[in-house]
């Protein structure tokens, strides 16, 4: 998927906004059908790390541009030295050395393992906070919001991951290295329209639309809703830019 659909899932399915304000009155305001959704909801996100503190939530956008975010170093280094669009991608894209950043970058069992590691330091910080002095307990919050937002980033860049893996014919990536290095070649592209892109772009802006009403729905801040603006109006821009880039679309 485009990166920023990957941002918007991961803010949509991740970043909460204070149970007082939202939930609440979501539930106040439920009939009895969408209050059983509601704890359903609930219950699927119990499962889920989720808190309203900041440091969570610039770690879940960082993992979820994480596994994206070697091909915009890659680019940005090429329109430097003056490299034209097709040749970034059709050259540049497949070299060894940034094949193997990708490999890393959108390792499945790397990112579960930091995610697993976040999970366990926040669950015993927490277990030490009941049983701890005033120093060492304010310690132990440090140490489990760092907990959470490693548990945060990894589930982030994982979601990237298994979202990107059903939709890269012959440009995907390694998604269980080291353990393997077989790469998932999709009959679908969220890009090429040779491979049913002209089907998948439709789906992947109803996503990215529905989870920016999500997101609008859920914050009140304004330069939240100015940067979903931006978020959905960056897809006409960035098909606009590969359409005269020539490179596709
Ligand atoms: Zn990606």
């Amino acid at each position: 998927m485009n990166t920023q659909t990957h941002l918007l899932v991961a803010a949509a399915m991740l970043i909460h906004a204070p149970a007082s304000t939202h939930c609440i009155s979501a539930v106040a305001r439920a009939t009895d059908f969408r209050t059983r959704c509601q704890r359903l909801w609930q219950r699927i996100q119990s499962f889920v790390p989720h808190t309203s503190n900041r440091v969570f939530t610039v770690a879940v956008l960082f993992g979820a541009l994480l596994p994206d975010a070697s091909l915009f170093v890659m680019w940005i280094q090429a329109k430097f030295r003056g490299i034209e669009e097709s040749r970034i991608w059709s050259e540049l894209y497949y070299s060894t050395f940034w094949q193997q950043i990708s490999a890393i970058s959108n390792s499945i069992p790397v990112f579960l393992a930091i995610a697993l590691t976040g999970w366990m330091l926040h669950n015993r910080t927490s277990f030490e906070r009941v049983n701890a002095s005033a120093s060492s307990a304010r310690y132990s919050s440090i140490n489990q919001h760092i907990g959470f937002a490693l548990a945060g980033l990894g589930l982030a860049a994982v979601l990237h991951c298994v979202t990107d893996l059903p939709l890269h014919v012959d440009d995907g990536h390694p998604h269980f290295w080291p353990f393997s290095a077989w790469v998932y070649q999709s009959p679908v592209s969220y890009w090429d329209t040779d491979h049913y892109a002209r089907v998948w772009i439709p789906v992947e802006y109803a996503i990215a639309l529905l989870c920016g009403v999500l997101l609008w729905r859920r914050f009140r801040s304004l330069q939240l809703k100015v940067v979903l603006a931006i978020a959905l109006a960056s897809y006409p821009a960035a098909f606009a830019y590969w359409y005269l880039s020539g490179v596709g679309i």
